[in-house]
């Protein structure tokens, strides 16, 4: 034994507390608006959605928020995740860069999601709630969800985007395992299913109309709520559980905190999760730390699109959120990345790039792709689409070092495994991945449809 690898904790030290960036943003985000009056949305107006424990968190600005008993518990059936570091990696890329990623795929459904899964089932059962609803795409955030339901004796709902349905049924018979009822959306069970199926029967389906019939059947039940997987700020604080592990693990490496710290960015979940912890000795001592969220090349919300209030949903029934868009109507190519094709970004992560405080990376399919497969050949973890955004994103950065001769620390985060993509793998080896080259022009026509509230230059 000469090099240790794994950096583990016991389940003693999983955190007892959330970290809140709300508190040390130079910038506080700005509140949702109600897009009828375009007013700054009350908690009443959400109640019907969450529970109102989830919507404090929501709105709070304190610094730490105590993990329930309970929840820590029901995170010591996977946590504490390991923390790597990638020798094998830095051997085959013969850099002097020190490079470590933390292993989020090993959780029971493959990713970091059953981060925030767990607290939110945790706080429906505590208010009484017996059901709650959701909606899932490529089935990531419907397998966390029903496991965490399955975990606090909640039934949970999944409309499961029509498509996904027919082609992940494994992602189906996984949620079905831990308990859930799976419904192809669009569905006959709501208004808004009905009415999609009314004039095109054979829908393929979108996450838009999943998010719709989800929200109505919430709505229309006094002992249901809803549940996002990503984007809202509870969700975000959830998963800081990941960088506070992290520091804690490279303590034990014996190293300072790291150059950059990296991560593939959807909403924003896995990316805060890793980098706000890291943040906040950033914002609070002065750190030198680089955060840089990871976004495909096709859907480039961060790096091309306004900062601006715009729906949540592709239809435009949610609150108005201030966040980098793309535009709500925004179309993103069918990337593998299925957890990374949507038009925003979150309220807090938003308000960080505006102000400097993070930064962004857009990252080309096959780069990705690439990525992935030296780093599987590497390290043994096959990792998902979404993933190898980060780890491609780590590699630039490890070649950077090589050049500059420089041994900087890289931290990734490695948010899940891609045992139910091999089919995107397959495409890859066949060369079917095209560059995708997105014309201004597209990005110019979905930005020019929103006539959503625009934010002051000032913010
Ligand atoms: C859902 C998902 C993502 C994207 O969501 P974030 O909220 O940005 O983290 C990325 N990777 C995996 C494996 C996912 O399941």
């Amino acid at each position: 034994m000469t090099k240790q690898r794994k950096i583990t904790l016991s389940e003693a030290e999983i955190p007892t507390h959330w970290y809140n960036v709300a508190a040390d943003m130079p910038t506080p985000p700005l509140p949702p608006l109600n897009p009828g009056t375009r007013e700054p949305i009350g908690p009443e107006m959400l109640a019907p959605l969450f529970p109102m424990k989830l919507i404090e968190q929501e709105v709070s600005v304190e610094r730490f928020i105590e993990i329930p008993e309970r929840v820590r518990e029901a995170y010591t059936l996977w946590r504490p995740t390991p923390l790597f570091r990638a020798h094998n990696l830095e051997r085959a890329l013969d850099t002097p860069a020190r490079i470590y990623y933390k292993y989020e795929g090993g959780s029971p459904s493959g990713s970091h999601k059953p981060n925030t899964a767990i607290a939110q089932a945790y706080y429906n059962a505590e208010q009484g709630v017996t059901k709650i609803t959701t909606e899932t795409g490529a089935g990531q955030w419907g397998s966390a969800l029903a496991f965490a339901c399955q975990m606090f004796g909640l039934e949970c709902e999944v409309y499961m985007v029509r498509i996904s349905y027919d082609q992940k049924p494994y992602r189906k018979l996984m949620m079905n395992t831990w308990g859930a009822e799976v419904i192809p959306s669009p569905s006959e069970r709501t208004q808004a299913g009905r009415k999609i199926l009314a004039e095109a029967p054979d829908s393929p389906g979108s996450l838009g109309i999943a998010i719709s019939e989800a929200v109505e059947r919430a709505v229309a039940d006094e002992g249901t709520r809803y549940s996002l997987g990503s984007v809202l700020n509870h969700v975000l604080l959830h998963q800081t559980i990941i960088g506070q592990e992290a520091i804690k693990q490279l303590e034990k490496a014996g190293e300072d905190l790291p150059a950059v710290v990296i991560a593939p960015f959807g909403g924003g979940s896995n990316f805060a999760g890793l980098a706000f912890p890291f943040l906040h000795r950033k914002l609070s001592e002065g750190a030198k730390i680089r955060a840089i969220a990871c976004e495909p090349a096709s859907c480039p919300k961060l790096t091309r699109g306004v900062f601006r209030y715009d729906f949540g949903d592709a239809v435009g029934m949610t609150p108005l959120l201030p966040m980098y868009t793309l535009g709500h109507t925004f179309v993103p190519a069918k990337i593998h990345a299925g957890g990374l094709r949507y038009h925003g970004a979150g309220a807090l992560v938003s308000q960080l790039l505006r102000d400097g405080v993070i930064e962004a990376q857009a990252i080309d399919q096959l780069e990705t792709f690439e990525a992935g497969v030296t780093f599987a050949r590497a390290e043994g973890i096959i990792p998902a689409p979404e993933a190898n955004h980060g780890v491609a994103a780590a590699i630039r950065q490890a070649n950077e070092a090589k050049e500059a001769g420089e041994a900087r620390v890289i931290l990734f985060n490695l948010c899940g495994h891609g045992h139910f993509d091999m089919a995107a793998y397959q495409d890859y080896f066949d060369g079917k991945l095209q560059k995708h080259a997105l014309s201004q022009s597209d990005i110019d026509a979905a930005l020019a449809k929103l006539d959503t509230p625009k934010i002051p230059a000032a913010v």
